[in-house]
């Protein structure tokens, strides 16, 4: 289980699939949709509308 770097709050697979896909896949270090959206300067209802997007287009890491 992969918690956030920040806030130390468990993540749910969505939240682990879209910070590989914002940040990259190999990144060390993941984040909660709250704090990821603070480091991406965008909001948490913008990233779940992303995660909702993302599994539409059929993106494996969303699988
Ligand atoms: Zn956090």
């Amino acid at each position: 289980m992969e918690r956030c770097f920040n806030c130390g709050q468990e993540l749910s697979k969505d939240d682990v699939a879209l910070c590989k896909k914002m940040l990259g896949r190999k990144i060390k270090q993941f984040f909660c949709r709250e704090h990821l959206a603070e480091m991406l300067d965008t909001d948490v209802d913008a990233l779940t509308e992303k995660v909702e997007q993302f599994k539409e287009e059929g993106c494996t890491l969303f699988l």
